[in-house]
């Protein structure tokens, strides 16, 4: 097959099109994933037609048990490598020294830095060598991610494609894909989480609450991003503030 232009591809091609293409297109692709739903699916519809997926993660030290669980799951269910990434020690120590090991809990910007020690830096170390990156990111999930394109140009990390195959799909396609294929899934979805990250930064949801409104609870008025997809600069909408995603 010969590659679709991106353009094309963001007009409604399917997740397995997307990735069909990515991996025609790139030769060093990696699936980046946090093991939550859409983790899931990326997984299985990558190890359908290929036996050489790599995945890697971000573990960032603060994760629930029930994640390296999920980790141990997929890893058996598809014989597969997951590589696991951990922040640098010095950074973490630096940080962990200077404000204490609960640092997100004080401010917003100490949140960031934890995010961005934990997360981000490791991240852009991890994705060297690599030409692509496939992430779960969907537009219903959040405001912030209501522009995510299938395929776009990474200004993050030069030089890089990022891929977002399932960024049409809503929620209830996760899960019927989830169901019909009899996948493994995050165990913390049961107790009713609907998105899961750190242990101390993620809470179960009530009904009617926002998908991400889990995430750094405590917060007001701040995005409910950790700088892994959506910078200030990158801001794909003017949001009010007061806003969920402000
Ligand atoms: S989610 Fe919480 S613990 Fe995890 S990296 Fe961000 S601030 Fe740190």
């Amino acid at each position: 097959m010969s590659p679709l232009a991106p353009a094309e591809l963001d007009a409604g091609a399917t997740p397995e099109i997307v990735l069909r293409w990515t991996y025609e297109t790139f030769s060093r692709v990696v699936i980046v994933a946090s093991f939550q739903a859409e983790s899931s699916v990326l997984i299985d519809m990558a190890s359908r037609t290929r036996k050489d997926v790599s995945v890697l993660t971000l573990d960032t030290g603060r994760l629930p048990q029930q994640t390296y669980d999920m980790i141990d799951r997929v890893r058996d269910r598809y014989g597969i490598e997951v590589q696991v990434v951990s922040p640098d020690a010095t950074d973490l120590q630096e940080m962990v020294g200077t404000h204490g090991a609960n640092l997100f809990y004080k401010s917003a910007d100490l949140r960031r830095l934890c995010c961005d020690v934990r997360k981000s830096r490791p991240l852009a170390r991890a994705l060297h060598g690599y030409d692509a990156w496939v992430t779960g990111l969907r537009r219903q999930q959040a405001e912030t991610r209501s522009q995510t394109a299938a395929v776009s140009a990474d200004p993050e990390h030069e030089g890089l494609t990022k891929v977002a195959p399932l960024a049409g799909w809503s929620k209830d396609q996760v899960w019927a894909y989830i169901r019909d294929h009899e996948l493994p899934y995050h165990s913390l979805y049961d107790l009713g989480y609907t998105s899961i990250g750190c242990a101390p930064c993620t809470r179960a949801t009530t009904a009617g609450e926002e998908e991400r409104a889990g995430r750094w609870w405590w917060e007001q008025n701040e995005v409910k991003e950790c700088g892994l997809h959506w910078t200030p600069d990158n801001r794909p909408l003017q949001t009010t503030k007061g806003s969920k995603n402000e």
